[in-house]
């Protein structure tokens, strides 16, 4: 089935990005077509407490202020059309994006879509296990009453056993004997009493026992190490979620973007400079740099 309408605006991925850029699309007088494949909001609702956006006082979780964000692009009618862009490719002179039964074409593009996880090197995960094995906290909101084990040593990894301490034991296994993670995480960390972090040890293998994860390693002395949970959550380092850009795209990404028909937006183009707040300012600037295009061409 294909899309008849062609849009003037569509914008691939409804997290802090991609719902900013929409918002300021709307507001300017056009109809942006908001393409998200999950639950509005994207990574921003695994986050614990973002105090580092403006206008909260005293923080606020990140689940709160993505629902905060959600209210408002209903408030200014902005429809979110679920579905995963399985591919985008740029023909003819429009963009088309592939979804599982659709394909939606557009005159320019916004690719909102953050980051995806890595999984750690070479770490072995079972097919018995697998089920019990997550990337984001958001994804697992029921599990409670756990030993949860989290294995990272930056800040989402903290992050995430501060949110997972609220209900369960945790355990951070970091490589390294150095916290990649920022002083006030850490502190938080070191006074929770039902947080325990374990360094200098790397899991590298993930199986099932007696109905609970069993997780193997080595601690950086050489020594083999194993332990118990009921839960493992990776949090090792994130990167660009940019597989369903077609070949030709990748290949002609620079002249499209100067042509300023195709547009990149928060996480998915910001290295470690993934912030909330950095990518509500691109999906802004994304969506003025659209509205002076089409004003231009009105002229
Ligand atoms: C644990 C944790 C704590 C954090 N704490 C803070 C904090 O305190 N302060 C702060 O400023 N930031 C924090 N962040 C970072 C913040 O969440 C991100 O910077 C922000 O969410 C990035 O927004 P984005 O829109 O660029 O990308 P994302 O939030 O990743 O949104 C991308 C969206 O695109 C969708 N998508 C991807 N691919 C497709 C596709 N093919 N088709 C359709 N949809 C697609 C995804 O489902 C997702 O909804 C934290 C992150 C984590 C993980």
């Amino acid at each position: 089935m294909t899309g008849q309408r062609i849009s003037r605006v569509m914008i691939i991925g409804a997290g802090p990005a991609g719902m900013a850029a929409a918002l300021q699309v709307a507001r300017q007088g056009i109809t942006p077509l908001l393409l998200e494949r999950g639950e509005t909001g994207g990574l921003l609702r695994n986050a614990h407490r973002v105090e580092n956006y403006p206008g909260f006082p005293g923080g606020v979780s990140g689940r709160r202020l993505a629902g905060l964000f959600r209210s408002q692009l209903e408030e200014a009618g902005v429809v979110v059309s679920r579905a995963e862009v399985v591919k985008l490719d740029y023909r003819e002179g429009l963009f088309v994006a592939e979804t599982a039964g659709e394909k939606f074409r557009s005159r320019t593009a916004v690719v909102a879509t953050g980051t995806r996880p890595l999984k750690p090197e070479g770490m072995e995960i079972s097919p018995a296990s697998a089920a019990r094995v997550f990337y984001e906290v958001a994804a697992a909101r029921e599990v409670s009453g756990e030993e949860v084990a989290v294995v990272g040593a930056g800040d989402a990894a903290f992050d995430y056993a501060l949110y997972l301490s609220e209900r369960n034991r945790v355990t951070v296994y970091c490589r390294g004997e150095k916290r990649r993670c920022l002083p006030v995480l850490w502190e938080r960390c070191r006074r929770e009493e039902k947080i325990r972090v374990v360094s200098g040890v790397q899991i590298d293998a993930v199986g099932s026992q007696k109905g609970k994860l069993l997780l193997e390693g080595v601690t950086s002395q050489g020594k083999d190490v194993s332990a118990k949970a009921d839960s493992l959550f990776l949090a090792v380092g994130r990167e660009p979620a940019i597989d369903f850009l077609s070949k030709q795209i990748r290949e002609s990404m620079d002249g499209l973007r100067e042509k300023k028909i195709l547009y990149l937006a928060g996480d998915v183009k910001n290295g470690i400079f993934r912030q909330t707040a950095i990518s509500v300012g691109d999906g802004i600037r994304t969506a003025m740099e659209i509205g002076r295009y089409f004003s231009e061409e009105d002229k």
